[in-house]
């Protein structure tokens, strides 16, 4: 089922995510919910406080990344078959060379901004069966990660950008709280009732 993705200003984007429990109520309902509503707004990730869960929970597929020309096949192979859903993540290390990537969010319709993140991350998750996993990314899917990861610390992308493009964007960011964003999927928006 498609539900509404909160938009910048929504205070649950703001919120560190509790620890989820595997007696989570809905818990496999809401991650189906999820990917369901990241398809059908074309993203690469969700988070749950994306769509109002102050939890540590997102996904990530990275599958629309894969047919971009400046990759190499073997990323582009990776990225197509990379899904995976990550439950009380825990960043443990990012290390690696930073590098910038025009980063966007569901929750901040027709926003891009270059952001630098490290290269390399090391994190550990539990997988939908809750089994506990700690593994090494890099490259793109690293980036999708910490992009999700800063989303259940109450991060956003645009916190990350510098004061000057923070000034020029100030009008798309209470636009999107006044609910003058019109993207192609549904939102909820900060200060607009009733959507
Ligand atoms: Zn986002």
């Amino acid at each position: 089922m498609i539900i509404p993705i909160y938009g910048y200003g929504e205070p649950v984007l703001r919120k560190v995510g509790e620890e989820v429990t595997p007696e989570y109520p809905n818990l496999k309902e809401i991650i189906a919910n999820m990917y369901d509503t990241m398809y059908n707004a074309y993203g690469v990730g969700l988070a749950a406080p994306q769509v109002g869960l102050p939890i540590r929970l997102f996904i990530i597929d990275t599958e629309p990344f894969s047919d971009s020309d400046d990759l190499s096949k073997e990323e582009q192979t990776q990225l197509k078959s990379f899904k995976k859903t990550f439950i009380n993540a825990k960043m443990l290390l990012e290390d690696g060379e930073e590098w910038s990537f025009n980063e966007g969010c569901l929750s901040i319709p027709d926003v891009r901004e270059d952001v630098s993140r490290n290269e390399r991350i090391t994190i550990e998750y539990h997988d939908e069966a809750f089994n506990k996993k700690t593994e090494i990314f890099d490259g793109l899917i690293a980036r999708v990660i910490q992009h999700e990861y800063d989303h259940i610390e109450g991060v956003l992308f645009t916190d990350k950008i510098s004061m000057l493009k923070k000034t020029l964007i100030k009008k798309k960011l209470q636009n999107i709280m006044d609910g003058k964003a019109f993207p192609d999927y549904r939102m909820k928006f900060a200060n607009k009732k009733g959507r």
